[in-house]
């Protein structure tokens, strides 16, 4: 069964309980009113005809009449009190009866009380109200008692057809109601609908679907809550697919830098193997195989390097003077410059920082090979570091501006050629950024082609 014919059918329910129960309460309590007002009545004439009788009575020789006229006098008597609504009964004898009712127990001692006795009898659809008093007499020794007898069926029909009334319009309010209830949860649902087709929507693929819910109750706030978290989702599914599509892309990098040396290594071993080569030729081949063995140790030591900063757990933190990492990366790119005929000059405003010392002097070297690489013979080098940014600036060849957002990407080489040439694999700056990256510092590149470049690793301020 679905929410909006849940809420309705209970709508339905709750309003017919109530209705029956309150209707019935209500009902019960007219009927006992009108009921005890009825008889109130009735008591009230009984008591006026029995005192009236008895005045007359006693105002009369009653005492000195014969049997038969007494008898006759209380019938004349009663008959001007309409004789149709009295029964007359002298000690357990009734004596005048014009009603149509028949008096089963007129000995029934209650009829001569000095207060009323009443009492409602019922026969088939008719209802009879009996009220019984003795009339007062004085000092006349007969035992005279007065029954009223009222058909009070009238007063039952009404409460009857006031409860059928009552039942007519409540039973049309509830269909005005059940109507109502269809339209308004109708309305209250309809959120809840399009959250549900949102989902069904998202859940085939459209992961860019939205709940179109502006409300400002529940419902609004639990689109809101379902946006977001399909945003999330969303950005998650984009986040896994670029990174799939980069690992694709490196993986096709790799196979690649991986043929070219591998490819030149099997040419020269064949002609070893299979030619007769002189001496000089010997060397040389066997001088290239070994440049191209060199190669692959290389790039299977950064790339080692770059898959080893996933495993966090070797990362290891340490208050470090930034001075010393400096010292240490001029120390190991000591000999490469002096081949080259370039300097590089080193000044240091920075403190101490928590730094991994092994992968820093790893980022440092690799951007100083870099300059080197891109720097003409007798060029300078500039590595300074201030206001927790470290940079290293050369005025070599320069980075096209188009390529700067790619260079940090692994294998890229802006000229390759010249970078294999160089030894170059294309994963220094990758490594490099990855670097800066665990160190919660940003790597940002400043470059002009012909003018130079500036690297600059910005740590986050200390403290923060
Ligand atoms: P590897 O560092 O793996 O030995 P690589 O130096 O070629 O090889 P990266 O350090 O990642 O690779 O640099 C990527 C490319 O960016 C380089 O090939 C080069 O073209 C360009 N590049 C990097 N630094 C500079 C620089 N300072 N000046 C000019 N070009 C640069
Ligand atoms: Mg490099």
């Amino acid at each position: 069964m679905k929410l909006w014919q849940k809420l309705s059918l209970l709508t339905v329910c709750v309003l017919l309980l109530t209705g029956i129960v309150s209707g019935g309460v209500v009902i019960h309590g007219v009927m006992i009113y009108n009921q005890s007002k009825t008889m109130e009545n009735y008591e009230q004439q009984i008591k006026s005809t029995a005192f009236a009788l008895g005045r007359e009575l006693q105002s009369s020789p009653f005492e000195s009449y014969q049997k038969a006229t007494k008898i006759s006098y209380l019938k004349y008597l009663i008959r001007r009190y309409d004789a149709s609504e009295y029964i007359l009964i002298e000690d357990d004898h009734v004596i005048c009866n014009e009603t149509a009712f028949h008096l089963t127990d007129p000995s029934d001692a209650r009829w001569g009380g000095e207060t009323v006795f009443s009492v409602i009898q019922q026969k088939g659809s008719q209802y009879i109200l009996l009220a019984g008093k003795r009339i007062p007499l004085g000092n006349i020794s007969t035992n005279l008692k007065l029954v009223l007898v009222k058909d009070i069926s009238s007063l039952y029909q009404n409460i009857r057809s006031q409860a059928f009334f009552y039942v007519l319009i409540y039973l049309s309010m509830i269909i005005v109601a059940v109507v109502l209830v269809f339209i308004i949860t109708g309305r209250i649902l309809k959120p809840l609908r399009e959250l549900q087709r949102a989902a069904q929507d998202i859940q085939k693929g459209n992961l860019t679907r939205r709940a179109d819910v502006h409300s400002k109750d529940e419902m609004g706030m639990m689109a809101q809550a379902f946006n977001k978290m399909a945003q999330r989702i969303e950005n998650q599914v984009t986040e896994l697919e670029n990174e799939s599509e980069r690992r694709r892309q490196m993986m096709g990098s790799l196979a690649h830098e991986l043929k070219t040396p591998m490819t030149s290594i099997i040419g020269y071993s064949d002609s070893l193997l299979h030619v007769n080569l002189k001496e000089t030729q010997r060397t040389r081949a066997l001088n290239h195989i070994y440049e191209q063995c060199k190669r692959l140790e290389r790039l299977s030591g950064k790339l080692m390097s770059l898959i080893g900063m996933y495993d966090n757990d070797s990362i290891c933190f340490e208050e470090l003077p930034v001075q010393v990492l400096f010292e240490q990366a001029a120390l190991i790119e000591k000999y490469n410059l002096e081949q080259q005929k370039i300097k590089l000059v080193y000044s240091c405003e920075m403190g101490s920082r928590k730094l991994d010392k092994d992968l820093m002097i790893s980022l440092l070297v690799n951007l100083i090979d870099n300059a080197a690489k891109a720097s003409d013979v007798g060029s300078t080098i500039y590595l300074t570091g201030k206001d927790n940014v470290i940079a290293v600036r050369d005025e070599g060849c320069g980075i096209p501006e188009e390529e700067i957002e790619h260079v940090t990407e692994a294998f890229y080489m802006v000229d390759k050629a010249r970078s294999r040439k160089a030894g170059g694999s294309g994963l220094g700056l990758a490594l490099c950024s990855k670097i800066a990256e665990l160190h919660g510092a940003r790597l940002l590149i400043e470059s002009r082609t012909g003018e130079g470049t500036t690297v600059l690793i910005k740590f986050a301020p200390l403290g923060e």
